[in-house]
């Protein structure tokens, strides 16, 4: 494997895959410019370390996990690197996970064709739809197409999915959750969980995002019911500082 632009791991969490002990590993690099951001440390910055480094770390932690789940950034930017830490993960009979932007979809397609990845957490920041709206939040033209794209490869693969959206007052609120839940069923996909996730301005550099943007858990319960109704999706959750992840409709 060639050397892997590589963040950092947490080598234990129960909240980033629900259900699982996982090990999380960050992989540098990003297409995209979220207003938003606030791994925004990942996106300039290398870290190029040799493949065995990463196998270690997952070895040191095999024991006490069930899976590895790889973030960024966006980790389908290394495509190479996601096919052999994927490889040696599976070795170990531990799941894999990817949390993705859906910039590549010809990646990800490919990638779920090898039975690579058991499970896909897929950002859906703005009804796609709506270019308009994806352009003004990631900074790059034509990331929603590439979504949808995505999305449908992963439909069609059968993967377990989960679809996040992250919300901000005066950017992403209720009339855009409803939209995306609409979406959402209308491409299939309306067993998979849709999680509403509390946007947090403070972590957020620059204080571009207003403090007072920040929807309360009250009125992310709100979102979630309109995107319920919208809708027929199975399960709906939201995502909060205060209370982590909560299923407002259906269990899982
Ligand atoms: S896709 Fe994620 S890592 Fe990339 S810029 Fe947007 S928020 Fe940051």
């Amino acid at each position: 494997m060639a050397a892997v632009n590589f963040g950092g791991v947490v080598p234990f969490s129960t909240i980033d895959w629900r259900g699982k002990a996982s090990m999380v590993i960050f992989l540098r690099g990003c297409p995209l410019r979220c207003i938003y951001c606030h791994n925004y440390k990942l996106l300039e910055d290398q870290n190029y370390v040799e493949p065995s480094e990463i196998e270690a770390e997952i070895l040191k932690n095999a024991g006490f996990i069930d899976a590895v789940v790889l973030s960024g950034g966006e980790p389908f930017m290394q495509p190479h690197a996601i096919e052999a830490i994927a490889q040696f993960v599976k070795k170990r009979s531990l799941f894999v996970a990817v949390q993705t932007n859906g910039f590549y979809p010809a990646v990800v397609e490919t990638l779920l064709k090898k039975n690579l990845i058991d499970k896909i957490f897929l950002d859906i920041k703005a009804p796609l739809s709506d270019e308009t709206l994806y352009e003004k939040l990631t900074k790059v033209a034509g990331v929603a197409e590439r979504v949808r794209n995505t999305l449908a490869a992963c439909i069609l693969a059968g993967v377990d999915l989960e679809l996040v959206t992250t919300v901000f007052k005066n950017l992403v609120g209720a009339e855009e959750v409803k939209r995306i839940a609409k979406e959402i069923e209308e491409a299939g996909a309306a067993n998979c969980s849709y999680v509403i996730q509390q946007g947090r301005p403070e972590l957020v550099p620059g204080r571009v995002i207003a403090e007072d943007d920040e929807f309360s858990r009250e009125e992310l319960k709100e979102l979630a019911a309109g995107a319920y109704h919208a809708a027929s999706l199975k399960k709906v959750r939201i995502r909060t500082r205060e209370h982590g992840e909560e299923a407002v409709y259906g269990g899982g």
